[in-house]
């Protein structure tokens, strides 16, 4: 390695798998130069998330990322954790300071069929991850009342819509996006079809949502022509845009292999969606990409809590390590990539295949075993890490 790749360390279970992938199977193998930042619950909180901030400011500087999954707290982890505050989600700190866009693609192995046949490929789903209902304002009414839509320009002039005369009680929703976050959002999804070397779909609502979801295709169109459409038909790549009902009709039918971008709400959906039907969350791995060329990897599942639990009584857990050894393979590679030290990259290349070999042998966590054709022995995630590194 010639540049550091900043490491984000987080908690519970994927926290005690994080050491156990670096003992076993990164530092006996790679010189890691590493930023790190201690991203655990205790530590956010000690440090009233500047930690945080500090870790994303980081990831923009070098360019290169890894992060372990982190808790979100809510009221419980609140009262579990005596914080001081219920800190906001690392994710959307990470997200924010970046400006980037989500990608999650599963790992796919021989032996586990995915639930549409047809599918060969991974599909990719590209989620923008900024506006629409998660930064909605909301309100129920008590009775009835006329609703509107009011927007009060800089200069002063207003604008206003009906939006109903409501006759009883109802309930209200005010959402919004930015064109910039729009802008970027497009960007990153057509540079990231570029490297992957996969046609983008897109597809949203527009028929129905004339000027929101209108805005959205507009938007990557004017974009792919102005700037992507030459090396798109250079790499013999397709953008096709569609309604999203007919993307749907079309994901199903397809081979797979392609990246699917969508908005921030369709995008959380269809994702669960896609990493169910390819097998396991545990096998999704998840890439946010600013526009300008910026990567943090890391798995799409959460801390495994309980399974943390179980451990925390001393038990052995499955708990599959497979995703989480993704980020790190994801961020190595392209750490390798950015540097040109191709032995990185080649590292992470036989990682990847010996976590797949590993599995395809039948050797596998909990998780994998009633979805896998042929042998499966379950085997906890310690056994599983060191068949890994004896194929390594
Ligand atoms: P989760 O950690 O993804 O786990 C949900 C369930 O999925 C687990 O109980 C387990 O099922 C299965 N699972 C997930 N990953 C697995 C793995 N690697 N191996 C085997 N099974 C796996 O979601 P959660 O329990 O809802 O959330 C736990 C914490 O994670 C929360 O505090 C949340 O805030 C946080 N979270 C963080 C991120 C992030 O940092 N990106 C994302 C999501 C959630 P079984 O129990 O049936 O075995
Ligand atoms: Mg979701």
């Amino acid at each position: 390695m010639s540049t550091p790749l900043v490491e984000i360390d987080g908690d519970e279970m994927t926290r005690i798998i994080w050491k156990e992938i670096k003992d076993i199977l990164i530092l006996p193998y790679v010189d890691l130069k590493s930023e790190y930042y201690d991203l655990s619950l205790p530590e956010r909180d000690r440090t009233s998330d500047a930690v945080t901030v500090e870790a994303a400011r980081a990831a923009k500087r070098l360019g290169v990322a890894v992060k372990c999954a982190t808790i979100t707290p809510n009221r419980q982890r609140v009262e579990e954790y005596g914080l001081h505050e219920m800190w906001k989600s690392p994710n959307a700190t990470i997200r924010a300071e970046l400006d980037g866009t989500v990608f999650r693609t599963p790992v796919t192995v021989k032996n586990i069929k995915p639930a549409v046949s047809g599918w060969k490929k991974p599909i990719t789903v590209a989620r923008h991850a900024f506006g629409d209902i998660y930064k909605a304002s909301e309100l129920r009414t008590a009775g009835g009342g006329r609703a509107e839509l009011v927007f009060t320009a800089d200069s002063g002039e207003k604008t206003s819509l009906e939006i109903a005369k409501l006759e009883g009680p109802g309930v209200l929703q005010g959402q919004f996006n930015k064109e910039s976050s729009i802008r970027s959002f497009a960007h990153s999804c057509f540079r990231y079809a570029l490297s992957a070397g996969e046609d983008l779909w897109f597809s949203t609502k527009d028929t129905i949502s004339k000027q929101y979801d209108q805005t959205f295709k507009l938007i990557f169109e004017e974009i792919f022509e102005n700037c992507y459409r030459a090396d798109f038909e250079k790499a013999g790549l397709k953008y096709f845009y569609t309604l999203i009902d007919d993307a749907v009709a079309r994901v199903i039918r397809s081979e797979g292999g392609f990246i699917w971008a969508l908005k921030n709400y369709d995008g959380d959906v269809m994702s669960d969606m896609i990493s169910t039907a390819f097998g396991s969350l545990a096998m999704m791995t998840s890439v946010l990409v600013s526009p300008d060329g910026k990567f943090e990897y890391e798995a799409a599942h959460g801390t495994v809590t309980k399974h943390y639990y179980r451990r925390l009584k001393g038990e052995k857990t499955s708990t599959n390590p497979i995703a989480t050894v993704f980020a790190w393979t994801g961020a190595l590679r392209k750490r390798g990539e950015l540097d040109g030290t191709c032995e990185l990259c080649a590292f992470a290349d036989r990682l990847e295949k010996a976590c797949i070999d590993t599995v395809e042998s039948g050797v596998m966590t909990g998780d994998l075993t009633p979805l896998a054709e042929g042998p499966a022995e379950k085997v906890d995630t310690e056994t599983f890490l060191a068949a890994v590194a004896s194929k390594l």
